[in-house]
């Protein structure tokens, strides 16, 4: 899945109401991850400098590309082999130890996309491909893209594609706060039931799916002005004080390894050394076998 980011507040006016928080999923979901990390990708300016992007996320662009753009092909041109030349012109270079490992990974993306593309209808086209929905609640206007939307007997399911090495749970579906997110803000654009959020790992094919309730629903919702809320005092005293403001405190954790702005926090460092660009596709550089 991805998601859009926008510029949060809104100037407000005496006696107007309180304009709505604009933000993404992602962006309220950074903040849970480190208030500091949030800082830098949302509130400095100029933005501090990222580290080069990682070999998984090339793959995993590559993979998300080839399964968008394969909807654009004329129905009787959508097989599984046209999946993987896709996968082949999309293919992006960055972050690979060496060409020969870059090679080596695109064939593994090709493979994957053209078995996962064996469980599909070419006939079934979704309702949405890299769609962007909005939803707005009491205080909150969210914004965001669902990889795939589906239309099934009248009732809509949002698709999200995993490519990471480890397949999701049952568990990872029923808590996605994007997920749940997205299925409300469907509903509401396209007057129909969302209820079902799927999580589609392409490299095993693997399906999880979750049901949410309207009350399920409901919570997540709140759950996201809830963020927000925070969000908006955070940003304000930002605004306020900069840097210095006491809301963006490093919060440590083995993420650090990888995060891309540790080298402006001091306090990431000190968890230990950066993982390699292409760790997350082959942990301490030894291949991984299919
Ligand atoms: S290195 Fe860790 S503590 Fe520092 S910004 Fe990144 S995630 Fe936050």
């Amino acid at each position: 899945m991805s998601q859009t980011s926008g510029a949060p507040v809104q100037q407000a006016f005496g006696g107007m109401p309180t304009p709505l928080y604009s933000a993404s999923p992602s962006r309220l979901l950074t903040w849970l991850d480190c208030p500091r990390r949030y800082r830098m990708t949302y509130l400095d300016r100029p933005r501090p400098v990222a580290r080069p992007q990682r070999a998984h996320t090339s793959f995993g662009v590559a993979v998300h590309n080839a399964l968008r753009d394969y909807w654009d092909l004329a129905p009787v041109d959508r097989t599984p082999a046209a999946g993987a030349r896709l996968v082949r012109s999309s293919w992006i270079d960055l972050g690979f130890r060496n060409p020969e490992q870059s090679a080596r990974w695109r064939e593994k993306a090709q493979a994957q996309v053209a078995a996962y593309l064996e469980g599909v209808d070419p006939q079934a086209a979704p309702l949405g491909i890299e769609r962007t929905v909005a939803l707005k609640t009491g205080s909150l206007a969210l914004n965001g893209r669902i990889d795939r939307l589906d239309e099934r007997d009248g009732r809509l399911a949002v698709v999200d594609y995993k490519t990471s090495r480890v397949a999701p749970t049952a568990d990872d579906a029923r808590t996605s706060l994007p997920l749940a997110l997205y299925a409300v803000a469907s509903s509401r654009m396209f007057r129909r039931p969302c209820t079902t959020v799927e999580l589609h790992h392409v490299p095993t094919g693997e399906v999880v799916t979750h049901e949410h309730t309207p009350e399920s629903l409901q919570r997540k919702v709140a759950e996201a002005e809830s963020i927000a809320s925070d969000l908006r005092r955070a940003d304000a005293d930002y605004k306020e004080v900069g840097v210095v403001s006491r809301h963006f405190a490093p919060r440590t954790s083995p993420l650090c390894t990888w995060c891309d702005f540790r080298a402006h926090c001091p306090e990431g460092q000190a968890m230990g050394p950066e993982k390699s660009s292409w760790a997350a596709l082959e942990p301490d550089g030894v291949p991984v076998q299919d």
